[in-house]
């Protein structure tokens, strides 16, 4: 085994991790840790570390670490057929089975799934099959997508234009002119404080309508939109959000992306966040939640009305030219079929449902005290804790103090691992969908100690 200096120094000279200071990391100057094995709720470093995981790595590792049903279906498609092609109507056991396992679950106006890596090149296949349809059904301007400010829907060229966050624009020359944004559906840190969540949910989608009136609903294909807003700070949508949304959306033929990457496969205590919200999306993205992060794997699953187009499309131009060498990878798939039975085995969205619920109340009984603490909001098995400079004049405090940053370090040291989410003082949890209940009054505890020793 490498000593911790040695790999420390090859960490520093070569590797560029995502979102990573790159010039502290290289000049030694920030943190880094190197995770070497985990069990249920808990990761371990090389120190022998243990810390409680209430991120699940990236929200992703939802039936928790260490299962060893999915380590032992991934070797064994390894050892069987580490890989083929889906090309040309080619495919796996695995990878038909889960495509079939993903429909079984799926809302039922849903039709079929194609398979990529991750959430970002998901969302990049559906704008594609968008621009596509649209081509298809003659109408060559509808182009244009609708996303939220604060809304995360991966960091490629489109899905990064797609993402409505500032650090993932900047200096990047996004978004691209084919992508709009629109209001956040952000209650707490709304303009009018006067508003009801209701009034504000109504502000939402006439802001939506009048952007899409003022572009021209011909030049707009799609609203994409997460069900809880995710890296953008943990948001559930005000009441009536989606009640009002929807019929603006069917009012001017707009597709509905629903992005259910973080959201899918349990995480709102429901399948997925479509049920929990009455969606009826077009196309839903997947991908975390679809393998827990054992193997990576996404998916974006097409409605009965898109496959109609893409049908047609492919009865009059042949076959669609678009794939990944690695879609549907075999062990990907088999990682999926594995982790989708354990979720049922389990009973894992249940429990997403009632620890999240039990989190989300120890964290407000715990830290909704303080006076710092102006919100702890959340939904199934998300939960979000935001810091105010001051409560009653909700204002923030300055994002150069990196505050909630400061909160997650004393957690950590605590031995509880949350997020500093990226836009805004807001510590982030989505704890394994496995959490228990005693887990989940750590977190809390945690949370109550080191908003202490940081802000008194
Ligand atoms: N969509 C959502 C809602 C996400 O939260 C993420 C990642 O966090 C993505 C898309 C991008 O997924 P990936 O990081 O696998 O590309």
């Amino acid at each position: 085994m490498l000593r911790n200096d040695q790999l420390d120094a090859w960490d520093r000279e070569s590797f560029l991790h995502p979102s990573t200071h790159w010039g502290q990391h290289a000049r030694g100057e920030s943190p880094n840790a190197i995770i070497t094995g985990g069990s249920g709720s808990f990761i371990e470093d090389r120190d022998g570390k243990r810390l409680l995981d209430a991120f699940a790595g990236l929200y992703c590792v939802n039936v928790g670490y260490g299962r060893t049903q999915i380590a032992e279906a991934i070797a064994k498609q390894a050892h069987e057929l580490a890989y083929y092609h889906s090309y040309v109507g080619h495919g796996t056991e695995a990878s038909v089975t889960l495509a079939h396992m993903v429909l079984e679950r799926a809302p039922e106006h849903m039709s079929k799934v194609y398979f990529g890596l991750g959430g970002s090149d998901a969302n990049e296949t559906n704008v594609k099959l968008l621009w596509y349809c649209n081509n298809i059904l003659g109408r060559p301007k509808k182009k244009r997508i609708i996303s939220r400010w604060r809304g995360y829907h991966g960091s490629g060229l489109v899905s990064g234009s797609l993402t409505g966050l500032d650090p993932f624009h900047r200096a990047f020359d996004l978004p691209l002119s084919q992508v709009l944004h629109t209001t956040a559906p952000y209650y707490f840190r709304r303009e009018k404080p006067e508003q009801s969540e209701a009034q504000f949910s109504a502000q939402c989608a006439a802001d939506l309508e009048a952007l899409i009136e003022r572009e021209g609903a011909d030049t707009i294909a799609a609203f994409i939109a997460e069900p809880v807003l995710g890296t953008g700070g943990i948001v559930p949508p005000p009441k009536g959000y989606w009640e009002a949304i929807q019929p603006v959306l069917e009012k001017h033929d707009i597709w509905l992306i629903a992005d259910e990457v973080v959201t899918g496969f349990g995480r709102l205590g429901t399948m997925f966040g479509s049920e929990h919200y009455g969606l009826k999306p077009d196309i839903i993205t997947i991908a975390k939640g679809l393998t827990s992060a054992y193997a990576p794997l996404s998916g974006s699953i097409v409605s009965d009305k898109v496959f109609a187009v893409l049908e047609q499309g492919t009865d009059t131009m042949g076959p669609i030219g678009h794939g990944w060498t690695y879609s549907a990878h075999p062990i990907g798939a088999a990682a999926g079929v594995a982790n989708l039975k354990l979720i049922d085995e389990l009973g894992l969205v249940e429990n997403a449902g009632t620890v999240g619920a039990h989190l989300r109340a120890a964290l407000a009984e715990a830290a909704g005290g303080h006076p710092q603490v102006g919100d702890v909001r959340g939904e199934g098995m998300l939960a979000a804790v935001e810091l105010v400079a001051d409560r009653d004049a909700r204002r923030f405090f300055d994002p150069a103090g990196a505050t909630a940053g400061k909160v997650v370090a004393a957690m950590r040291e605590r031995g509880v691992i949350a997020r500093a989410m990226p836009q805004g003082d807001i510590i982030g949890f989505a704890p394994p969908l496995s959490l228990s209940r005693e887990e989940a009054e750590t977190v809390a505890g945690v949370t109550a100690e080191a908003l202490k020793a940081v802000l008194g």
